[in-house]
């Protein structure tokens, strides 16, 4: 833990997290990393108000030095990238690689967010009546809600909480009860820039550590035009609803059901290495991990084969030894989640590969073998997201069968076909092709860059993260026009004279 020690001179000091019921353990062997209070109501509501007043003084500074405070945060989270790539593997169990990507995600969509700090462009509309001009400006929303899950438990704060920064917003973060340090050491990186930023007021950032009655709250709290909930469709249900009723604005993004397609002409190498990463990787914890996998007839034994042994030699254990693939499953419950979608596809008829327990000397979590489900024909189990390494396999005949197939699942996330026939390809990306918010052709359905949109549609929520205009969602747009001619000409001809 040398690397996190680096974390002390910013207030993050891991050894003090000794209080509270928020109860950090490690994935990789059941250790107490720390522990937190959680935030009860009173300190909530003033919590909240205080964010709002830090909403109403970040408004007025103008948006590129609004992006300088987020370019001086990206630099901090550069500088600290092991500490904090060690933190998520310990909290998580990520592999070192991927827990550095994380960071990596973090400090990219900084970079991102800063450009675009000059760039929150509106448009000017040729107006209908005679010296009149209109355009829409796009002004900041208010105090934003960001409730995380705990599988990517700094990325997709940062998705939110970059753009919103430069918006113009103040931001208030319910991290995953399962992730809390994490939430603290970046919170703690941020406050240290802001404190030493005399143009971003106090509050404009803050972490508000609890269980899911924190994230209720968020959702029912009228102080916030904006809730942006990461999570299981089952919460974003709830929150969506909370937050309707009140009509404010939600941004969600929640479970995913991804699956695969092996056209006919697919490059086999690629075929196996995109699967395997793409469904056994991060221990099948991603909610674009792949759980379908659609082959084609005249592929299936060459390409099932191959996986079965590339699954069978990956090497599952402790994250942070080089030359692991495959770490630990949060905790037990998603363990019994696992088994129990094994046993319901075995009863389906399903043939199970993998799944199994493996012992790792020494360590106490919970570690298994990812699984390969062969299966007829789709069935419940298989139509739903298990958050665990498991891939059931499909045969298909024709590629608008194996579309149909990708798209009949509630869920609507990310999507891949792997083929190097162009018309095929280009079926996939149409129109009559996959319904989800992310479609990728010869790579797997994750490891998304932060430059797209990030979301998906169905019952993965229907937001948008991260890149391309996903900033709009954290603003208001008002249309103006302005009269310069002394006149008053209605719009559509209508007359309205007044003596
Ligand atoms: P979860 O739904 O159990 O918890 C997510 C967060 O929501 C936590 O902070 C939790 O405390 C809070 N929460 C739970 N119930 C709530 C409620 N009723 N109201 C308000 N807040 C509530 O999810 P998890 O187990 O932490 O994460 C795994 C899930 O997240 C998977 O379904 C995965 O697909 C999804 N996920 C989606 C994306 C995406 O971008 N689409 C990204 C990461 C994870």
């Amino acid at each position: 833990m040398k690397s996190l020690d680096s974390l002390k001179a910013v207030g993050f000091d891991l050894g003090a997290l000794t209080q509270g019921d928020i109860v950090s353990q490690s994935p990789i062997n059941g250790q107490t990393l720390g522990q937190v209070p959680a935030c009860g109501r009173v300190d909530y509501d003033q919590a909240i108000d205080r964010a709002v007043a830090a909403f109403h003084r970040w408004r007025r500074v103008p948006a590129p030095r609004r992006g300088e405070l987020v370019r001086l945060f990206g630099e901090a989270v550069r500088r600290h990238k092991p500490a904090l790539a060690e933190l998520i593997t310990l909290e998580v169990g990520k592999i070192t690689s991927e827990a550095a990507g994380e960071v990596q995600e973090v400090i990219d969509i900084c970079d991102f967010a800063v450009g675009l700090s000059r760039q929150l462009y509106g448009l000017t509309i040729a107006s209908e009546r005679p010296g009149h001009h209109m355009q829409e400006r796009w002004h900041p929303l208010g105090t934003v809600g960001i409730i995380t899950a705990f599988n990517f438990p700094m990325a997709v704060w940062s998705w939110n909480a970059a753009l919103a920064l430069i918006c113009g917003n103040s931001i208030v973060w319910k991290p995953s009860e399962k992730t809390p340090l994490t939430a603290l050491a970046l919170a703690a990186l941020l406050e240290d820039v802001t404190r030493n930023f005399p143009d971003a007021p106090a509050h404009l950032s803050t972490v508000l550590q609890g269980r899911r009655e924190v994230g209720e709250w968020l959702a029912g709290d009228a102080r916030l035009p904006l809730v942006s909930a990461t999570g299981s469709t089952r919460m974003g249900r709830d929150v969506a609803v909370k937050v309707a009723g009140r009509f404010g604005r939600s941004l969600l993004e929640l479970g995913g059901n991804n699956a695969m397609i092996v056209a006919p002409t697919a490059n086999e190498d690629l075929a196996v290495r995109a699967i395997t990463f793409a469904a056994a990787g991060t221990a099948g914890q991603r909610c674009t991990t792949a759980r379908r996998l659609f082959v084609h007839t005249s592929r299936y034994d060459g390409v099932v084969g191959r996986l079965k042994r590339a699954y069978a030699s990956l090497s599952v254990g402790d994250p942070r030894a080089a030359g692991t693939l495959v770490g630990p499953l949060i905790d037990e419950p998603a363990f019994e989640a696992m088994q129990s979608a094994l046993q319901a596809a075995r009863e389906a008829g399903g043939h199970v590969h993998g799944g199994e327990r493996i012992d790792v000397p020494g360590l106490k979590g919970h570690y298994v073998r990812p699984a390969i489900v062969e299966l007829a024909a789709p069935c419940a189990v298989s139509d739903r997201e298990t958050f665990a390494p498991i891939l059931y396999v499909f045969r298909y005949e024709s590629i608008e069968d194996a579309i149909a197939g990708n798209n009949a699942v509630m869920q609507g996330l990310s999507s891949s076909l792997i083929t190097r026939d162009l018309m095929e390809a280009e079926l996939f990306l149409s129109a009559e092709g996959s319904d989800c918010g992310i479609a990728n052709i010869n790579i797997g359905p994750s490891g998304a860059e932060i430059g797209g949109a990030f979301g998906g549609e169905k019952e993965t929520g229907g937001g948008r993260e991260s890149g391309s205009d996903a900033w709009k969602a954290y603003m208001r747009r008002q249309t103006q026009t302005v009269n310069y001619s002394g006149a008053l000409p209605l719009a559509q001809g209508v007359k309205f004279d007044v003596e």
